[in-house]
Order: C-alpha cells, then structure tokens, then sequence
C-alpha cells in the first residue's frame, strides 16, 4: 500500500470565510457577526476594530475536505484566536508571511504567492483567496513541481458549497495522480 499523504490548504479568512464585500448593511444568511479589536502587537491588522461575517457550517466543511489545513491570512496567530472557535476549527497552524506581509511586489504576483509556494516545497497544495490573479498561476505554475489549485472566492459571496465540492474533487484527483 502506498502511502499518500493529504494534500495541504491555504486558507484566506477575509475573502473566503469572511465575505466582507457583501452590502455592509446585509449580513448574508447563515451567518454571524463577530467584533474583534486586536491588540497593538498582532499582526497587520493591529489596533482596527473589525466586523467579521463568519458562517459556522464552514468549519465542519473544511475539516471534512481531506486537506491539511493552513492559515494564510494578514491574520496570522489571531486566526486561531478569532476565527476557529466561531468555525468550530481546531489551532491549524499558519503561514508566517514575515517581511512578505502586505508588501507590494513590482512583478504584480501577490505577497502570499512566493511565500505559499515556499511552504508547500513540492507538496501538492490548494490555495483559497480572493485576491489571485493570472500572475499567481503562472508563478505557481513556473516554481512549484507538484499540482496546485489556485481557487478563487468573491469577497461578496464567500464560500458556498459549490467551492468546497471544487476542492474535495481536487484534493481526490490531486491524491490520484501521486500514487
Ligand atoms: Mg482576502
């Protein structure tokens, strides 16, 4: 028997599990509302007060994907604080975008993508945004031997369970081809 271990995930929270682009006024259904102000020493988002939509079905999807799970978000360690209990999610461990967090790159590929591809290091993964672009596959394509999946969310809608059907196919094919 061979043994195939699971493909990893790169999970954004704003974007994906937090449609932050829905009207502000309109929490889409199924989810709720949290209110985080995080302190002067966390992340990116230090010192903002923010409004987060979460869906807590999301947790218990994720989980039951097949994937290795990973924070990739300007949340960093304040995802585990924050958004996994809401989901039900245990502490996943993050990708640690050190000098690469929110730094602009003049090629036009996203500060995660070098950083994810890095992680990985040939492992198959998915990567779950809302912010990919052309630039993104073909650096992937260009630097990662194995298959990836950069799979795009709309910031207005999040998740819907067409999503996670796309990437529990993926993740049977991604398995399919290592054996
Ligand atoms: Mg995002």
């Amino acid at each position: 028997m061979t043994y195939v271990s699971r493909p990893l995930l790169y999970l954004d929270v704003d974007g994906p599990l937090n449609p932050y682009a829905a009207q502000p006024e309109r929490r889409p259904p199924g989810y709720t509302t949290l209110r985080v102000t995080l302190g002067p020493d966390r992340s990116a988002l230090s010192g903002r007060t923010l409004r987060v939509w979460l869906a807590p079905w999301h947790g218990p999807a994720l989980l039951d994907l097949g994937y290795e799970l990973y924070w990739a978000t300007t949340w960093m360690a304040d995802a585990n604080r924050w958004i996994a209990p809401v989901l039900g999610l245990p502490e996943l461990p993050y990708v640690d975008f050190g000098d690469a967090l929110l730094s602009e790159r003049p090629d036009g590929v996203h500060w995660k993508t070098a950083a994810l591809v890095d992680h990985a290091a040939g492992r198959p993964f998915a990567w779950v945004d809302d912010e990919q672009s052309a630039l993104d596959g073909e650096y992937v394509a260009g630097h990662h031997p194995a298959p990836a999946l950069l799979h795009h969310v709309s910031p207005r809608l999040g998740l819907r369970p067409a999503d996670f059907e796309t990437l529990a196919e993926w993740s049977t094919d991604a398995r399919d081809a290592a054996t």
